[in-house]
């Protein structure tokens, strides 16, 4: 089985660097899904209060056999909890959910600049963390001007920055910011849901290396240094974005990937987006 290489975050957790995403897969499809992923080989799964499927993310992890130890699990905080208390008990429910007692990562999920403060909200994410039943803490979707008010206001330096960022959305500059302050980043929408695989750059690069437009896309992620987890419900493309260990892009090849960014969003623009399920 390959060895996914791990990233040491701030506090000494280990991540592997490659993981499964399962926004939008469907409740009823996401226990075979995530099944599949790991016996894929995946051990690291990224879900959400948000996508429905915390439930059975954790039935996945337990009817597949693994020791719970030997999968890493992250988790995030819903919208509609970002008052203090509201925090607490929205992790509370979330492990019950899982079916777990400790959840590895747990991320609060945007910062809704305009509602509440997430400011408290990250306090409330310090009180999880110190109660040991989440291994690491951090946040998705915070600018640096976000990530700076908590650097100054608070004590606990978050784990990780999980962000949109692909070929077409490098994001240079806030990766740049979190490695500063010792922020792990983490990718999402690695292949732009798809919008990234067509790309004659990427297409040409793919087929010097023999390898899928997919592939190539999670390579130059991996190679950037950034966690990814694509998503996939079908076991031939989840074997294909696993199978990245074998090839490596030279350093002109990451830069022509990088060269195409147009800072174009597949997702909301944390900045104005303030949307309560
Ligand atoms: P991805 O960039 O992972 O793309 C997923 C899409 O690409 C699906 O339509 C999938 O289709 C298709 N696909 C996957 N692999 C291949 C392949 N090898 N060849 C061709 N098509 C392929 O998008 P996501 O938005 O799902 O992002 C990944 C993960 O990031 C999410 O699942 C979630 O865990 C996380 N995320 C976090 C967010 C946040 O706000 N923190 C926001 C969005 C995502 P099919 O399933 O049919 O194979």
């Amino acid at each position: 089985m390959t060895a996914v290489p791990t990233i040491r975050l701030n506090n000494g957790v280990e991540i592997p660097q490659l993981g499964f995403g399962t926004f939008q897969i469907k409740p009823e499809e996401t226990k075979e899904a995530v099944l599949t992923a790991l016996k894929a080989g995946f051990r690291h799964i990224d879900t959400a209060e948000m996508y429905g499927n915390e439930k059975q993310v954790g039935e996945a992890v337990r009817a597949s056999g693994l020791d719970r130890g030997e999968v890493f699990v992250t988790s995030k905080l819903n919208n509609g909890f970002h008052a203090h208390d509201e925090a607490l008990k929205a992790f509370d429910r979330s492990l019950e959910d899982l079916g777990f007692d400790h959840l590895d990562l747990f991320l609060i999920h945007w910062p809704l600049p305009d509602v509440g403060d997430f400011v408290e909200t990250w306090k409330a994410m310090e009180e999880i963390y110190r109660s040991g039943r989440a291994k690491a803490v951090g946040v998705s979707n915070f600018h640096a001007h976000h990530l700076s008010r908590l650097l100054e206001e608070t004590e606990i330096v978050p784990a990780v920055n999980q962000i949109e960022a692909h070929p077409y959305l490098t994001q240079d500059e806030l990766r740049a910011f979190d490695a500063e302050h010792g922020i792990a980043t983490e990718a999402w929408s690695p292949i732009a849901q798809g919008k990234v695989l067509g790309d004659p750059t990427i297409t040409r690069i793919a087929e010097r290396h023999g390898k899928t437009p997919a592939q190539v896309t999670l390579r130059w992620h991996i190679q950037r240094g950034d966690i990814v987890f694509p998503k996939s419900t079908k076991r031939s493309r989840m074997e294909e974005n696993f199978d990245i260990f074998g090839f490596e892009l030279t350093q002109d090849e990451i830069n022509e990937i990088s060269g195409l960014n147009r800072d174009e969003r597949v997702g909301p623009d944390p900045d104005t987006f303030n949307w309560i399920p």
